[in-house]
């Protein structure tokens, strides 16, 4: 298996016939770089910037995010690596900022931090700016976002900090901006999204949870966390009909990507882009690689019938036995 893997590495992730899908990953640590490049990332879909924040014992400074975000952006370039903003709160949690809630998941998470904490803000996107000169692969993702004041807060700030750099004299170009859609009502919003950003990235972790309410660390309902539910296949569904005529690029680095079966799915429902572990790239690009557009799309349209998510996890898996 392994020498199979390592045979793929620079073949491209297209179907049998001719379908061509972009992997990209998924990380925080620049402990990744090498391992992903090796098993053939295209990019980085999902930086999360919480994770060199979480093993300190206070924020790291502008100068020091520079340095991180550097790597990453060196690592890959010319290819594109999306740094998301700061995502804490709720399950993510920094030890030098304790945030107290009865509901975290609800509360004050993500974006609704930063943009009340612009000094965190502001640090954060001066540093990943200035660690792009020269190479011009930034993208700047937004998670949290459930209403486009946001967005649009955002990128007023965004656009401040690239004329703050650029005037104190680095090579840089404004980066492409995009939004996370994992809120549900952001599925509502496509169409007032796109109009807004560069891209869109489905948190399928995220929009899991708040579709189905279950918390998606809790073990106590674990059995009821699901994404392929119906109800988490149509949203998701749904998202690449209302983006299709947007000009924006759509792409998915929730777990589900990673998942060969949800792979398939997403292929089918239109995704370009799916972004995951470094772990999961070889076989998702073995899997696509073994089948036909038209098989990917003949299982979504069965599974899109069904009413629960068992039955969609066993006739994922009965037709991808069928068709190898
Ligand atoms: C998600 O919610 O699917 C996602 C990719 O972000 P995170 O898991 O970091 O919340
Ligand atoms: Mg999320």
């Amino acid at each position: 298996l392994e020498t199979e893997f390592e045979a793929l590495k620079d073949l491209p992730c297209e179907t049998k016939d001719g379908k061509r899908l972009s992997l990209f990953v998924n990380t925080g640590l620049s402990a990744d770089i090498a391992r992903s490049l090796d098993r053939g990332a295209e990019g980085i879909g999902l930086y999360r910037t919480e994770v060199p924040f979480m093993v300190r014992d206070r924020f790291p400074t502008e100068a020091e995010q520079e340095v991180i975000y550097r790597q990453q952006l060196e690592g890959f370039a010319p290819a594109p690596v999306t740094v998301r903003t700061l995502d804490v709160g709720g399950d993510k949690a920094l030890p030098y900022f304790p945030i107290k809630e009865e509901n975290p998941f609800l509360g004050w998470r993500g974006i609704r931090v930063t943009l009340d904490h612009l000094e965190i803000f502001m640090a954060q996107i001066r540093a990943m700016i200035k660690a792009s000169a020269g190479l011009h692969n930034l993208k700047i993702m937004l998670p949290m976002i459930s209403n486009v004041s946001e967005v649009e807060e955002a990128i007023v700030l965004i656009q401040r900090a690239y004329d703050e750099v650029l005037e104190e004299g680095y090579d840089v170009k404004m980066p492409k901006v995009g939004v996370m859609i994992e809120v549900p009502a952001a599925v509502y919003q496509v169409k007032e999204l796109a109009a807004l950003v560069d891209f869109m990235s489905v948190g399928s972790n995220d929009l899991t949870q708040y579709l189905l309410a279950v918390d998606r660390n809790n073990p106590r309902v674990a059995d009821l966390y699901h994404s392929f539910h119906p109800a988490v296949l149509r949203a998701l569904q749904s998202i690449v009909t209302e983006a299709k005529d947007e000009h924006v690029t759509l792409s998915v680095c929730g777990e589900m990507a990673g998942d060969p079966m949800g792979a398939i799915l997403f292929m089918a429902m239109g995704y370009d882009v799916l972004s995951m572990s470094s772990t999961s790239l070889p076989k998702v690009k073995a899997v696509i690689r073994h089948i036909t557009m038209e098989q990917a799309e003949n299982m979504l349209s069965e599974v899109l019938n069904l009413s629960r998510a068992s039955a969609v996890k066993k006739t994922m898996e009965g037709l991808m036995r069928d068709a190898n």
